[in-house]
């Protein structure tokens, strides 16, 4: 079936984003309006930050600027997620990337200048103003890693340049690669990103899923030179910025940004690693005999146990589905679904040129929006819980927060998202008999939620830590250094039970995360937590909703260990970790049985 163009979809079922902008023109006008308060603020305040009231003032015209600013930056983005080849949304997201350049460079100075007060100077101002004790925190964290102000602003203006490395990945992996086409039983049939990871990975059919692994792989072997090179470039400035700003090891450097500690960092990587893998080696044995396989192959790892058990599903069926699975968690959340149906939140079509996957984007000051493309699977009901879980978080932090204490540590933006998925999973199987459809379920959160979370995401962490010891050693990477990290670490993952096909290696180009700091292992991290906290409202109810509702109201005024321990999960301790893995386990145990049962 075509794709339809986006001016024919049913505007029903498309998000209203007049909200944040009444039209193209006023997001223009807006946008001009903002970079010429920016430079009254630059005028009004560069150099003239001589007492803590000046400052308040200051941080005051910082917070209505960088308001507005989220607004009409949404807008513009979105409009761009719904359709990407449209010339106006491009022409607007181009206007609004000036917008944002003109803009830092009219206000980098504050921080700089702020930074360079006394400790007294900044506690004053806390004092006299303490709503915004959560930004002045923040800058006391980072001032023993600040440069002089004139070398921050010279690194500000070459920021384009240290994204390069990312924009050259995309380039090559989105418009050089070319994987062609594979042929079975004399039907031709496309290999692309999209296409292989869309579906041909998962594919039931061996041989097609088979053939186009190798396609694939051997593809991407044609470019992985380039793409060391270019991952090379993006390690040495991590480094050098780490150095500059006098960190021991770039893996600080980068978890200061987070605000997580080495330990917690390499517990999860460590535990996983070693727990995890005999449970799902024994999912792996279990694909294995339900679908018949001689040999189970590191290709064969994503198929279904059970594809005919999935059910169909319409948009209006899964808001039933929703409401009843996540009530729980009480009115306000519920009110919340049933506005982001009505009113239009969530970007349901499908058409040529819109963002694949979903996403949840909160802009201060506005409602949540959700981009997902429907096709009706039951699959997808998981997924918008789990982008209701983001939008649940930040519509409770911005109500409750100012604007620069809203976002958490990345260690823990996964945790009300995949917790939403374990309500879910938790109602569905509450309220069936159906072996063959509870079934269905579990190997469903086994599939995605924690086969994503906790092996994927984490055996790219493991990989990725090894990659940093070499950059700490001053070490260029090559292609086939990381080909041999890569390979070590699924191996010592997989063992004997799946056979590492060669080619497996290559897996590290496939993912853009490694441009984005220390992020593959947070994925485990926050599904930990959502985990224990899932299983705490499964035993004690009432009281366990009450805790989590105050955690996402709190939004980002305290780190994860704070967060954690607010909903009752001790974090630093391996406790919660161990716990859950073995309630990984304890899941792979009923997929066991009721395969039994079912196969009679
Ligand atoms: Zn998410």
């Amino acid at each position: 079936m075509a794709l339809l163009s986006r001016k024919d979809v049913d505007v029903n079922y498309t998000w209203d984003l007049t909200s944040l902008a009444s039209d193209d023109q006023d997001a223009v006008q807006r946008a001009e309006q903002l970079t010429k308060d920016a430079v009254k603020f630059n005028e009004a305040f560069e150099g003239k930050l001589d007492t803590p009231e000046v400052a308040i003032e200051g941080i005051n015209g910082l917070k209505k600027l960088s308001e507005e600013l989220v607004l009409i930056s949404t807008y513009a983005s979105l409009r761009l997620s719904s359709d990407q080849s449209e010339p106006e949304a491009q022409k607007l997201s181009a206007v609004l990337g000036n917008t944002r350049t003109n803009y830092a460079s009219n206000v980098s100075f504050f921080e700089g200048e702020l930074l360079e007060k006394e400790d007294s100077f900044l506690n004053e101002v806390k004092n006299k103003a303490p709503e915004y004790k959560g930004y002045i925190d923040e800058l006391l964290r980072n001032k023993p890693y600040q440069l002089d102000p004139k070398v921050e602003k010279v690194l500000a203006n070459f920021s384009n340049v240290f994204s390069a490395p990312y924009s050259l990945y995309n380039i090559t992996k989105l418009l050089d690669l070319d994987f062609g086409s594979i042929e079975v039983d004399g039907e031709e049939i496309p290999v692309s990103y999209l296409a292989f990871e869309g579906g041909l990975e998962s594919n039931p059919n061996t041989e097609i899923r088979r053939k186009a692994f190798r396609q694939f792989y051997d593809t991407l072997k044609k470019y992985e030179n380039t793409t060391a090179g270019t991952y090379d470039i993006q390690l040495k400035q991590e480094k050098t910025e780490s150095d500059l700003r006098g960190f021991d090891s770039v893996i600080d450097y980068l978890l200061h940004k987070q605000d997580v500690s080495r330990e917690l960092y390499d517990r999860q990587i460590d535990t996983i690693m070693k727990d995890l893998a005999p449970h799902m080696r024994r999912y792996a044995k279990l694909l294995q005999k339900a679908n018949g396989l001689d040999t189970m192959k590191y290709e064969d790892l994503k198929i279904p146990l059970d594809p005919s058990s999935e059910p169909e599903i319409t948009v209006e069926e899964s808001r039933k589905y929703i409401v009843d699975a996540l009530s729980i968690l009480g009115d306000d959340y519920v009110d919340m679904i049933n506005r982001a149906y009505d009113e239009r939140w969530i970007d349901f079509v499908s058409n040529k040129g819109k963002s694949t996957g979903a996403f949840c984007s909160s802009p201060y000051g506005d409602h949540p929006y959700i981009l997902i493309t429907w096709s009706s699977l039951m699959e997808e009901v998981f997924v918008l819980a789990h982008e209701l879980g983001h939008a649940g978080h930040f519509y409770n932090a911005n109500a409750n927060n100012n604007i620069f204490d809203t976002r958490p540590s990345m260690y823990f933006i996964e945790a009300p998202s995949t917790m939403n998925e374990m309500l879910m999973a938790n109602h569905l199987l509450k309220n069936s008999e159906d072996p063959k459809f509870k079934r269905w379920v579990i190997s469903s959160i086994i599939s995605r939620t924690y086969y994503h979370n906790f092996v994927t995401h984490l055996l790219e962490a493991a990989y990725q830590r090894e990659v940093y010891k070499m950059v700490d050693n001053y070490e260029t990477v090559t292609a086939s250094d990381l080909n041999r990290l890569k390979r070590k670490v699924i191996e010592e993952f997989w063992g004997d039970d799946v056979e590492i096909t060669e080619g497996a290696e290559l897996t590290w180009m496939r993912q853009p995360h490694y441009y984005m700091g220390l992020y593959p292992y947070t994925y485990s991290a926050g599904l930990t937590i959502a985990t224990q906290m899932a299983n705490r409202v499964l035993e004690e109810g009432q009281p366990a909703v009450e805790d989590w509702l105050e955690v996402l109201r709190e939004g980002g005024k305290r780190d994860a260990v704070g967060l954690s321990k607010m909903a009752g999960i001790d974090i630093t301790t391996d406790k919660p970790l161990k716990d859950t893995i073995s309630y990984i386990g304890s899941l792979v145990d009923d997929l066991e049985k009721l395969t039994e049962e079912i196969d009679g």
